[in-house]
């Protein structure tokens, strides 16, 4: 979880074995650099999402968390206690080298599925392990316990691939090639990001990321092979190199890029909305486009953040498209 709040703890019998991961987002992985010193026991996670576990320790010194982050791959097993082994098994979901987590006792398995979607065509890794999931029937499910943000909200999810189709529809169902066109989304979303940049190839423009979460997940993405890992693509991170790349944007020309950038939920301080309040050498003017390819987050504080900087574009004559996305999240299906 994200709240560093294990208090639960206290009403459980035994000792924890194992701190298992299911995926990268901050709000499964980022209480451990707070917690995970507490307990002696290894944290497992896929590729991507141990390379983020173990920045996260890297950012918290305070705890001097010593615990062994272990890298399992879906489709493999480890022992975790003489007769309980953990296995990870591959499904989609908004961020990459997602898992359910299957407990294995002597008494029958205990399926963790927290965060997923059923992505038949997903346009990143592959489709969710139906085999392997069909098998563990058989092997007995003591319990699942499952979660997905979607679960009240009939129908099915779309696929990845569609949001890549609604992408590139927005970018290239367009005559004004000389406009200015700002891409937000989520910075975790590296399927996304790809598509974009996909997409920014077709129309000329150089893609950019911009933004230190971008930077951050972008890096993170090249060292465990979710991105290439050649240095043609320009990610720029900390402000002062942001607000260097506009400045250079503007004199070379709004059509020669298309920037990558934070602040899809209105995030004061991230890059887009420093745009949106004039903070850098980008004069956004009428006709330029600004896409948000990422939901609004259902929560009070995201919904105002996002209808504030949306107004604040508006006003400055961008033309807004709201919602060029796809959940990452299962419906009731
Ligand atoms: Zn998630």
């Amino acid at each position: 979880g994200a709240i560093p709040n294990d208090s639960v703890m206290k009403d459980v019998d035994g000792r924890v074995r194992a701190i298992a991961c299911t995926h990268g987002h901050l709000d499964h992985i980022g209480a451990i650099s707070k917690l995970a010193h507490k307990y002696r026991a290894p944290i497992i996670g896929t590729p991507f999402t141990a390379d983020l576990i173990k920045q996260e320790i890297e950012a918290e010194k305070l705890q001097g968390t010593k615990n062994e982050v272990v890298t399992m791959n879906a489709g493999r097993r480890r022992q975790i206690a003489p007769d309980i082994e953990l296995e990870f098994i591959r499904v989609q979901h908004s961020i990459v080298d997602c898992v359910f987590a299957a407990i294995h006792t002597p008494k029958g398995v205990i399926l963790y599925a927290n965060d997923f979607k059923m992505d038949r065509s997903p346009t990143l890794g592959q489709p969710p392990d139906f085999a392997r999931l069909k098998k563990l029937e058989s092997e007995g499910v003591l319990a699942l316990i499952t979660e997905t943000t979607n679960a009240g909200v009939s129908g099915k999810t779309p696929s990845e691939q569609i949001a890549k189709d609604l992408v590139w529809d927005v970018l290239m169902g367009t005559e004004e090639t000389k406009s200015g066109v700002l891409m937000t989304t989520f910075s975790s979303h590296i399927a996304r990001i790809r598509a974009i940049i996909e997409a920014a190839h077709e129309m000329g423009r150089k893609p950019v990321l911009l933004g230190r979460s971008m930077e951050k997940y972008w890096g993170t993405a090249k060292r465990v092979g979710y991105a290439p890992k050649s240095n043609d693509l320009a990610v720029y991170g900390r402000r002062k190199s942001v607000d260097k790349f506009f400045k250079r944007m503007m004199q070379e020309g709004k059509d020669k890029y298309l920037p990558i950038m934070t602040g899809h939920q209105g995030e004061p301080g991230a890059v887009l909305s420093r745009v949106a309040n004039g903070e850098t050498d980008y004069q956004l003017e009428s006709g330029d486009k600004v896409v948000f390819s990422a939901g609004i987050i259902p929560q009070p504080l995201n919904k105002s953040s996002r209808h504030i900087v949306e107004t604040k574009l508006k006003m400055r004559g961008a033309r807004v498209y709201d919602n060029v996305h796809v959940s990452g999240h299962a419906c009731v299906e």
